[in-house]
């Protein structure tokens, strides 16, 4: 499906990231990793990601970091050719109600969730704008939709993804690039694993499908956008949260 084309991903050490890599390598793609460790991360990786048969690169980058990500961007683009496919996935919680929550935790999840997009977008959509060809695929949340108590830092920074989203397809949609959101609801991974038992049965009352998502979830809508299937969507925040009530 995705045979000779590249996709970068932010934050694809683990959780959703880690399955959309494998969904894209799966479906031929090579896979350029980006995230903050991948030293520790890639001994692990490396060799299930190469099973599928197509080139694997880690690429070491703290996504809040403007220059680190472009380098990043143009080794990645040295090593691979080009970039394709951008998955704007990493992405931290520092919750706690306003009252009590440090300004240091606020910038540190506004940085990474929110500037980390802006950072690889910027630096990726000029390999794109010379291919006149791209897809833009960035990790939103439910929670940007429609907030949630104890994370304002959190809420902002998804929400902010949903505005440079919609901003950024407008922009880039004569180039022939698509810029798309997803929303996750709660998804099975280390971020939700946090979360205790009693919070979780009462999450599964909010959630019609009465359990939550897989990364797989996630990862199988990634693949679609990046498909020709999905050539004409660009603007749009889509969710993948098992209908939840708000
Ligand atoms: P996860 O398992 O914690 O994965 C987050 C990834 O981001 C990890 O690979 C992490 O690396 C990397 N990362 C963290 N800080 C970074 C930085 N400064 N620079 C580069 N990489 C960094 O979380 P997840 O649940 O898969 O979440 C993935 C995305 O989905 C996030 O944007 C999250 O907000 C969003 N999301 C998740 C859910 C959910 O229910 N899980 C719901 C809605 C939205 P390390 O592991 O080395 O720290």
């Amino acid at each position: 499906m995705f045979a000779g084309k590249t996709v970068l991903i932010t934050g694809g050490t683990s959780g959703i990231g880690l399955q959309t890599a494998k969904s894209f390598a799966e479906k031929n793609a090579n896979v350029a990793i980006a995230s903050i460790d991948c030293d520790t991360a890639a001994d692990g990786l490396r060799d299930d990601l190469e099973a599928f048969g197509t080139k694997i690169g880690f690429y070491t980058c703290d996504v809040s970091d403007f220059d680190a990500a472009g380098a990043a961007v143009k080794q990645i683009a040295e090593d691979f050719g080009a970039v394709d496919i951008l998955i704007n996935n990493a992405g931290i919680t520092r919750d706690g109600l306003l009252i009590r929550m440090s300004e240091t935790d606020f910038d540190r999840v506004i940085s990474i969730n929110l500037k980390g997009c802006f950072n690889f977008s910027r630096h990726v959509s000029p390999l794109m704008f010379r291919k006149k060809s791209g897809r833009i695929i960035n990790i939103s949340s439910v929670i940007g939709l429609y907030g949630n108590m104890g994370q304002v830092n959190y809420a902002a920074s998804k929400a902010g993804v949903v505005g440079l989203t919609k901003s950024l397809a407008k922009e880039l949609g004569s180039r022939g690039i698509t810029v798309n959101a997803i929303a996750p609801g709660y998804i099975e991974t280390a971020m939700t694993d946090k979360l205790d038992e009693k919070i979780k049965e009462k999450l599964f009352e909010r959630i019609a499908m009465r359990k939550l998502g897989k990364p797989e979830d996630v990862a199988n809508l990634a693949v679609f956008l990046a498909s020709e299937q999905a050539a004409y969507i660009t603007g749009q925040v889509i969710q993948v949260d098992g209908c939840i009530a708000v």
